[in-house]
């Protein structure tokens, strides 16, 4: 647990007509992943941006009582996936 007072990014509820991202199981394709942005702990659901390979991808970990259920988008440029991580932290993507 992170102390009270500390609290990192939040996503946004989504908004009206916001779009889908579709998300994909984890590739683990590379072992060595980068996180570059992350969503608050205090969230049941977390986001990060992560990056691998020269590549980028937004991974969406749901903490359940099952445990982590992780997901990603696919693996893009850094420009595109940087650009689903701002919609999706803006409220404009799920
Ligand atoms: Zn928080």
């Amino acid at each position: 647990m992170i102390p009270e007072p500390y609290h990192g990014l939040h996503a946004t509820i989504a908004q009206a007509g916001a779009v889908m991202v579709r998300w994909l199981e984890p590739q683990r394709r590379c072992a060595r992943v980068r996180v570059r942005e992350l969503t608050c702990e205090c969230k049941a659901r977390i986001y990060e941006l992560c990056q691998a390979d020269g590549l980028s991808f937004v991974r969406r970990t749901d903490r359940t009582q099952q445990g982590p259920q992780v997901m990603e988008t696919e693996w893009l440029p850094s420009a595109r996936a940087r650009e689903i991580w701002h919609k999706i932290i803006t409220g404009q993507a799920v």
